[in-house]
């Protein structure tokens, strides 16, 4: 069994009562001590304050000092070592003394052996551990109070706390008290666009960005949603303002990167210093930063903006210019999202007309178009995501449209060549729809929805992750429908048997982990409309 090694310090003037006890400690056969001894107090506590020993064994009579006063000199110097006191016979009331002021425990110089000994040393350790235990815990909890979840930041409540305490400092070594408001741009289209996931990493990346520039003097908190702000001590604008345009280059210029998503975003920042003409209070701080932020977005984003600049500038209200702009950008956008359904519908409209008798194609993408959603659903994934793989699942057998209509209608097996020509409607899909911008993010799902997990698929032989999210998912609905619908030369098989179908492919031709979610997704009720 491996022994236990515990690091102790013995202090004792008397050197024959040291090597007792070092003679009764080296007697045990389940702990390893490793024994550093001294023979005053001032050698005790500057040993003691070294922070390498588990223990110590203090003899209560020392020529320079008494237990007492080493136990108060360890207590003033935060030394954390836990102490054993050795008293003589007769000192019972010395030792009780010596708990009042915080030895753990105490001991009978002529009543030590072997056995007393192990049981204090162990006693002694496991309320060490346990306290120590139950610090850290408390250490956890003050932490929980204080930082945000997300980000590890201060929260909302503690920077208000922070910023109280350093104002009222910088107003008395009458230094400058900097304030920095930072919001990212965009964030609520990044979290359509990708998922809040998504979104949530960002979060936590740009406080690591924030965390890399700030000094350790300053103080970073979460300020709201996507909205942070940093105390800047002892720091005037000049500072502040070249740290700021530091961080709002490094957003700028470096993309976000998870799994397949790689986005850049940037941040605007709005800053202020107890220099500025009117602060008289941490509120004019607070006030004078969110204003000049207001300024930075409203000078097209991606913009650093002290307050002492506008200062000067006729006194516009930049917020009610700064909500209307957003007013109409989400108008703008919910237009190209209304565009998207009648633009869809037409297409398949003309679809019909050049491939009359071909209604299967567009009934077929009106079920992959359901079951694909019902996959993205049980991902979690936003609206705006799911409504790219509706219109993509709507779409994903246009390019039919350039193959040879008697192939397209034949009742009979195709032939290996008849199957090579009709590979090709992936790539001529894509190639149609991205003649039209409106469908940008639909373009790859259809160009690669017949890709295979294995990297056996068509046109491009892409494998894994490498196939977009989109592609994956449309490649199980389209499969799953193509099962339980039959084609002219396969019998409709039953959900059952089509799942278990899936399952036996997963891997190979579809991803596993949406196979799993597809089955699940499949399992809840309702039914194709
Ligand atoms: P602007 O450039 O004007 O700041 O635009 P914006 O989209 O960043 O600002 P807006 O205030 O309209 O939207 C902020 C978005 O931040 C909305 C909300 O979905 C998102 N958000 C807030 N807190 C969180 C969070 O904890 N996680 C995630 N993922 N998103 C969040
Ligand atoms: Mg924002
Ligand atoms: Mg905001």
């Amino acid at each position: 069994m491996q022994k236990e090694k515990i690091h102790i310090l013995i202090v004792d003037d008397n050197p024959v009562d040291l090597e007792i006890i070092r003679t009764v400690l080296n007697e045990n056969y389940v702990i390893h001590y490793t024994i550093d001894t001294a023979f005053t107090g001032m050698e005790a506590v500057e040993k003691a304050s070294t922070g390498e020993f588990h223990l110590a064994l203090l003899d209560y009579r020392l020529h320079d000092m008494n237990g007492i006063e080493i136990l108060e000199e360890i207590k003033t110097r935060s030394i954390d070592l836990p102490v054993i006191m050795v008293t003589g016979e007769g000192d019972e009331k010395i030792a009780k003394e010596s708990i009042k002021k915080g030895a753990y425990d105490y001991l009978i110089k002529d009543e030590i052996n072997n056995i007393l000994l192990t049981r204090t040393i162990q006693g002694v350790l496991k309320r060490k551990s346990l306290e120590d235990k139950i610090k850290e815990y408390h250490e956890k909890l003050k932490d929980l109070a204080i930082k945000d979840g997300l980000t590890g930041l201060y929260n909302h409540r503690h920077f208000q706390e922070i910023l109280s305490n350093e104002f009222k400092r910088s107003k008395r070594h009458v230094q400058p008290l900097s304030c920095m408001m930072l919001d990212l741009d965009h964030f609520k289209l990044v979290n359509d666009s990708h998922g809040h996931q998504y979104g949530d990493f960002v979060l936590a990346q740009s406080a690591g960005i924030l965390r890399r520039f700030a000094r350790d003097t300053d103080f970073i908190a979460r300020y709201g949603g996507e909205e942070f702000v940093i105390i800047l001590p002892n720091t005037d604008l000049e500072g502040v303002l070249h740290l700021a345009e530091k961080i709002r280059n490094s957003f700028e210029n470096n993309p976000f990167k998870k799994g397949e998503i790689s986005e850049s975003i940037s941040i605007s920042i709005g800053m202020s210093s107890t220099t500025d003409s009117n602060v008289s209070s941490k509120d004019d701080l607070i006030t004078n930063a969110d204003i000049a932020l207001y300024h930075a977005k409203s000078r097209g984003r991606n913009n650093v903006c002290a307050w002492e600049e506008i200062e000067s500038e006729d006194t516009i209200d930049v917020k009610e210019e700064y909500h209307k702009t957003t007013d109409f950008y989400n108008r703008i956008k919910n237009l190209s999202q209304d565009m998207k359904e009648p633009c869809v519908k037409s297409i398949q409209d003309i679809f019909c007309e050049f491939e009359a008798g071909c209604d299967y194609f567009n009934e077929h993408s009106l079920r992959v178009s359901f079951y694909a959603e019902k996959l993205a659903r049980e991902l979690s994934m936003s609206d705006e995501e799911i409504n790219v793989i509706k219109y993509s699942a709507l779409l994903h057998d246009i390019g039919m449209v350039g193959i040879n209509s008697d192939i397209l209608k034949k009742k009979d097996f195709l032939s290996p060549g008849e199957y090579n020509l009709i590979k090709r409607h992936a790539g001529i899909g894509a190639d149609i729809v991205g003649q039209l911008k409106l469908f940008g993010k639909e373009l790859q799902m259809i160009h690669y929805h017949h890709e295979r997990f294995d990297g056996r698929g068509y046109p491009h032989k892409l494998k894994g992750r490498m196939i977009p999210l989109g592609a994956r998912i449309l490649a199980i609905a389209e499969a799953y429908d193509s099962m339980i619908s039959g084609t002219v030369y396969r019998k409709a098989r039953s959900s059952s048997e089509a799942i278990e179908e899936l399952r036996k492919c997963a891997g190979s031709q579809f991803d596993p982990k949406l196979v799993d979610a597809f089955i699940e997704a499949i399992k809840k009720p309702d039914k194709p409309s």
